[in-house]
């Protein structure tokens, strides 16, 4: 019995005739840590951001969407930015989870959140085609990091969530800079735009133009990272962009 990729407890998931014989019994959480995952209701949330409307004072929520998104679409900075989907709520649970991912650097993690990621990913496709495909309709772009916090961390927890999905991925971005810690800013100075940190990585864009792209990150927190990344890549032309992430924090 495999021991879970977290807590490192045996996972004591039931033996069953599948799992006893297959040879890729995925890597995964145990029971009590995967009951400390909330994932977000579809039914439930703001159609453009992923998160959960049920959650929010009645005075944040315009029909299906959240006031964020409202003033998102005033403020005109949408661009081909279209929406974006959350699999799980933001707990203390997650937030140690996240920790020990990227700042301890235990990437074997993002392994557990395969199965979610490709249902998730597959929700993205039937929601912009109506049913799904056999060819991958996306391309992914995973959120870069800088080069120093690359160097640092080792690798980029956006790209190691983006390989668990198994659509093509383009790394069509480039981190030039970092922002200061966005815990330090009020929620006002994290929803203004700021001058793009990203960039076009030129060689890889070429493969963008008229596709639809899937931004990928661990993390949606006030949207401002989507609309900056989307910023960059408009004029690879891309036929829109959606985003994936984990969490809406
Ligand atoms: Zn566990
Ligand atoms: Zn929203």
């Amino acid at each position: 019995m495999e021991r879970c990729l977290f807590c490192g407890e045996m996972r004591g998931d039931p033996l069953s005739f599948h799992n006893l014989f297959s040879p890729d019994y995925a890597p995964g959480f145990c029971l009590s840590c995967r009951e400390q995952l909330i994932p977000i209701d579809a039914r439930h949330c703001c159609c453009l951001c992923g998160r959960d409307l049920s959650r929010l004072n009645r005075d944040r929520v315009v029909e299906n969407r959240c006031s964020d998104c409202v003033k998102w679409a005033r403020s005109g900075r949408n661009g081909l930015y279209v929406s974006n989907r959350a699999i799980y709520h933001y707990n203390p649970f997650l937030k140690e989870m996240i920790n020990q991912f990227k700042f301890r650097g235990d990437v074997r993690l993002a392994d557990g959140f395969a199965v979610e990621l490709k249902r998730a990913y597959r929700h993205c496709e039937r929601e912009q085609s109506g049913i799904f495909k056999r060819k991958p309709s996306f391309l992914l772009v995973p959120v870069p990091l800088s080069s120093e916090r690359l160097l640092e961390r080792g690798f980029n927890q956006a790209d190691v969530l983006a390989r668990q999905i198994g659509a093509p991925i383009v790394q069509a971005l480039v981190r030039v800079r970092d922002e200061a810690k966005q815990s330090k800013k009020s929620r006002a100075e994290r929803m203004r735009l700021r001058a793009t940190p990203f960039r076009l990585n030129e060689k890889a864009a070429v493969r963008l133009s008229g596709h639809k792209i899937l931004l990928i990150d661990d993390i949606y927190t006030t949207g401002a990272t989507m609309r900056l990344a989307s910023e960059a890549l408009a004029t690879a032309r891309p036929h829109s962009i959606r985003s994936l992430t984990l969490i809406h924090g």
